[in-house]
């Protein structure tokens, strides 16, 4: 990769390990015409396969544009919903598939969510688990009950 200093096209690498989780390989380089050094971070291609049959890379940030969508007038920050999406992306990475359908993507996106907001999980998992009635939100309503939830 290009030199991010002064974009010569070609760097050494001068030192490699494996992050503590073991997902990620940490290069750091050196630019051999200025001499700077950087990091490169290099991770498994992560697929999310569609109801289409499409495939397209994991993003943290679809994860986020669909939990922002159901935190909509929700006491929920830009950094709350920035870490939801790190904890969704650690957690499908820990699966080990190089390839998850989307749903399954959304259902590793309920635990965290519902840690967060309760109300924004009811309207995610409403989507999600295909609520077809008031009976599907009361039967979800008195397990968070059950659960001790507060809020
Ligand atoms: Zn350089």
């Amino acid at each position: 990769m290009y030199c991010p200093f002064c974009r010569h096209p070609d760097s050494r690498v001068v030192d490699s390990r494996t992050t503590e989780d073991g997902t990620a390989i940490r290069r750091r380089r050196s630019c051999p015409e200025c001499g700077r050094r950087f990091t490169t971070v290099e991770t498994a291609a992560l697929l999310v396969v569609k109801r289409s049959g499409v495939t397209e890379p994991f993003s943290r940030d679809k994860v986020v544009a669909g939990v922002r969508k159901a935190c909509q007038g929700r006491p929920v920050t830009e950094d709350q919903l920035a870490q939801l999406a790190q904890r969704v992306e650690e957690a499908v990475r820990a699966s080990g598939a190089a390839e998850m359908p989307s749903h399954e993507v959304g259902l590793a996106i309920l635990g965290p969510l519902r840690e967060l907001d309760l109300v924004a999980y009811l309207r995610f998992a409403s989507v999600y688990q295909a609520f077809q009635s008031l009976d599907d939100f009361e039967k979800a309503i008195a397990e968070l009950r059950l659960q001790g939830a507060q809020n």
